[in-house]
């Protein structure tokens, strides 16, 4: 068996704003391009590998080949001005004694060998072998905005690729195609185009083809962060946690209104940002921020947050207290510092403990909190 493989990968990668070709941008490390080269070049049936490219990708993609040194022979092609164009000059370019060939979008990186197997097997009877999966959507057809009809979804199937044909089928489409302005988006439409039918093979929801930034694996990104926050309690000064007053014969000490739940939180947020601590950003020195509500102080952590594209996806907190009984407030104080943060109050949880009796809190000299968040990154 003569199987050629041809990797379409000389897209601009416009939709990921990427500069350079979106192939070559790393995916846990390896570039997305090095994926299917290293499936294609264990697979035992293959006999060679045509990269098509744009021109300017032409010696970055040689300089991966070079330094990934694949057993099979993997030449780089320069690609036509659109998909169609370049995977025929990825067919010119294998052996002409070639047998069969699969076509793959170099930016499907998630692509397996087995899901390659499974295409081979079924394309020896059929010649030309679509990968593709059930649509979950129900899919409508529109013109102008307006929605013409609603084709049955149980007769839809997402198209994705590897997509394998007899070597001469393909060929034949491609040329016909090419004389006749024929233009199509897969291969297989072409093949159809000759009236030859095409084989589904079902696939995998996970062979996604990358296409906007949101797409990327590590492109969602996560921090965690740790905060910890000692106050001393006194006679005179009001308990605030989470922004909550609390009834109680004494209160924290503090530059501010010395809300040392908040403060570990904003500790946290600081932490998973790499943004130090709550000393450099609000120091006890700045009269601005004398007996201020540490609320405020969040809400500008917050923004922060905001500009750096991260999200909360979950706060929690715990408040070390002997005395006074914080059960009763937990709910109060969540919902206060959830909406302080704006998040959803499932997002944030308190919790209260002594210490047993034992050290400074266990005295009644002062109250700590402690405070764990993870951040997301989000693309927008
Ligand atoms: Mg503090």
């Amino acid at each position: 068996m003569k199987l050629g493989v041809v990797i379409a990968a000389a897209g601009s990668g416009r939709r990921m704003g990427a500069e350079g070709n979106k192939v070559l941008l790393p995916i846990h490390g390896k570039p997305m391009l090095q994926y299917s080269i290293e499936c294609f070049d264990a697979m035992e049936d293959v006999t060679n590998v045509v990269v098509v490219t744009r021109e300017v990708d032409l010696e970055p993609v040689q300089d991966l080949i070079k330094r990934l040194e694949p057993v099979k022979p993997v030449q780089v092609v320069p690609g036509g001005a659109v998909r169609q164009q370049s995977v025929f000059l990825g067919l010119k370019a294998l052996p002409a004694d070639t047998e069969w060939v699969i076509i793959h979008d170099g930016a499907r990186p998630f692509l397996t060998a087995d899901l390659v197997r499974r295409g081979l097997e079924a394309v020896r009877e059929h010649r030309a072998v679509a990968i593709a999966v059930p649509v979950k959507d129900t899919i409508k057809r529109v013109r102008e905005f307006q929605v013409v009809d609603t084709p049955p979804r149980s007769e839809l199937w997402a198209v994705q690729t590897p997509q394998i044909f007899s070597y001469e089928l393909i060929v034949a489409a491609h040329e016909r195609a090419e004389e006749q302005g024929i233009t199509a988006t897969d291969d297989c439409a072409l093949v159809e185009e000759l009236g030859h039918p095409v084989q589904i093979v079902p696939g995998e929801y996970g062979n996604i083809k990358v296409t906007t930034p949101e797409d990327l694996p590590g492109a969602q990104e996560s921090f965690v962060g740790f905060g910890y926050d000692v106050h001393r309690l006194v006679a005179g000064r009001p308990l605030i946690l989470g922004g909550v007053t609390i009834p109680h014969d004494q209160g924290l000490l503090g530059h501010s209104d010395a809300d040392v739940l908040t403060h570990a939180i904003m500790d946290a947020l600081l932490g998973a940002m790499g943004e130090g601590d709550i000393g450099e950003h609000f120091p006890d020195t700045d009269p601005r921020y004398a007996g201020i509500s540490s609320l405020v102080l969040l809400s500008q952590v917050m923004e922060l947050l905001r500009e750096r594209h991260l999200a909360i996806r979950n706060v929690d907190a715990v408040v070390l207290a002997q005395k006074p009984k914080l059960s009763p407030w937990k709910g109060a104080i969540r919902a206060s510092l959830a909406r302080a943060m704006g998040v959803d109050e499932r997002r944030v949880n308190v919790k209260a403990s002594t210490s047993e009796g034992l050290g400074f809190i266990g005295r009644g000299e002062g109250i700590a909190a402690q405070a764990a968040v993870l951040l997301d990154s989000r693309r927008s």
